[in-house]
């Protein structure tokens, strides 16, 4: 029954967010039994060795609470991982922090760096809890717009957002949603702004397995980075098993302490069997991380060409999972219209990338679909994408007055 106080609502920082795009579109696609593209979430398990190192440590009594930090073993396997990947070294127990997710990770960051009414600078369209972690922390978030359809940092328009309050900048390489990797011209604009205002970076690197053509490369390797940035990783992204939530946080000692004071009050810390399994993921083989590539890579061959061939012209993604495609052609006033209209009509979940952006109306045209689906599935969605299109050319569903809009805060 709803309780007859009103002050037992949610508070003005959290209200204007209602619910996740994500738990709307997931509970859509159920209710229709779309084939589902919205979520980034595999709808495949992850790799045999892994959950059999989790079985294990369950059995082996792993079961109590972490080192807060994180399980030795997983932070030395982190930082080795890294210096394999980037050449560059941490100490483990002072320089990392296992979370729950990055995604509490970004929101320690938050909690432990900001002072009521400093702002961060964010780039939309941005994976959306960093606006919810921004003002549950009490800061301001500043937003640049990476304008489409190339979705490149404008360095007029990054400093243009800056001002005297400003003291984080938030980036994501490989990018949700655009698949975009930041090019040598847009790392140096990062670095040069960072530099010049004396910015706290933080760089959300969890899709940093997840390149194709060009490799990625993190942010701390240009000059004058590494003393400012915090860098952000997540299982679940590398191993296909986001359910395990187990995240972390690289950086320089007292920005590391930071993420430590807000972490042990958050969680304090993340599930003990799952840090001992991601611990052994870490020190997989070369051939798990290219073969997992390759994977990716012709899912994404399939998803992009399929998706240009029913009438949604896209990008080539260079990175992530994802894959941020036009619809124009279908005439909808904008992307949350045609998202549930396709996911109703269609039979095909994605997401209004309007969730991921303050100024709505720059999404408009654009529909972010994952690519971290079975063939089977992607078969079945560009079947359904290349019918749905067929009927609205026949005029079937032309004309449609659900074409309307409906504004995003959906209760939570
Ligand atoms: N980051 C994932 C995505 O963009 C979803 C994470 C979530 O559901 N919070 O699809």
């Amino acid at each position: 029954m709803d309780s007859p106080h009103s002050h037992y609502g949610v508070n003005s920082r959290l209200k204007p967010f209602g619910a996740t795009i994500f738990a709307e579109m997931t509970a859509l696609a159920v209710k229709h039994n779309a084939a589902n593209l919205g979520q980034g979430a595999p709808d495949f398990d992850g790799p045999e060795f892994l959950k059999e190192a989790a079985i294990k440590a369950i059995r082996d009594g792993r079961g109590q609470y972490a080192r807060m930090t994180g399980l030795p073993e997983l932070t030395k396997a982190i930082a080795t991982r890294f210096e394999k990947t980037s050449g560059i070294s941490y100490e483990p127990d002072r320089d990392i922090v296992v979370t729950c997710g990055a995604t509490e990770a970004i929101l320690d960051c938050m909690l432990a760096l900001l002072e009521p009414g400093d702002e961060v600078l964010l780039f939309e369209p941005f994976y959306d809890s960093y606006l919810a972690s921004v003002a549950m922390a009490g800061g301001i978030a500043k937003i640049v717009t990476l304008e489409a359809p190339h979705f490149r940092i404008d360095e007029a328009a990054m400093r243009a957002a800056i001002t005297p309050k400003t003291r984080v900048m938030l980036v994501n390489s490989p990018h949700n949603p655009t698949g975009r990797i930041f090019d040598d011209a847009e790392r140096a604009a990062i670095v040069r702004v960072a530099n010049e205002f004396d910015l706290i970076v933080i760089s959300d690197e969890v899709y940093e397995e997840l390149f194709y053509e060009v490799k990625h490369r993190t942010l701390v390797t240009e000059p004058g980075m590494r003393e400012r940035t915090i860098v952000l990783g997540s299982l679940g992204k590398s191993f296909s098993l986001t359910g395990w939530k187990v995240g972390w946080a690289i950086a320089p000692p007292t920005l590391a302490a930071a993420v430590r004071s807000g972490h042990q009050f958050a969680s304090f810390c993340a599930a003990t069997p799952l840090q001992v399994a991601a611990a052994t993921a870490l020190t997989a083989p070369d051939s798990y991380f290219e073969t997992f590539r390759a994977e990716y890579r012709a899912r994404r061959d399939l998803m992009v060409n399929g998706l240009r061939s029913c009438g949604l012209p896209c990008a080539m993604p260079e990175g992530s999972y994802f894959a941020l495609a036009n619809h124009a052609a279908f005439g909808f006033t904008d992307d949350f219209a045609f998202c549930r209209h396709l996911v109703e009509h269609g039979g095909v979940a994605a997401i209004p990338p309007g969730a991921f952006y303050t100024n709505k109306s720059k999404a408009n045209e654009w529909v972010r679909v994952a690519f971290c689906k079975k063939d089977e599935t992607i078969h079945t969605a560009l079947e359904r994408l290349a019918n749905y299109r067929a009927r609205f050319e026949s005029g079937e569903l032309r004309g449609n007055k659900l074409l309307e809009t409906k504004p995003h805060a959906a209760p939570i």
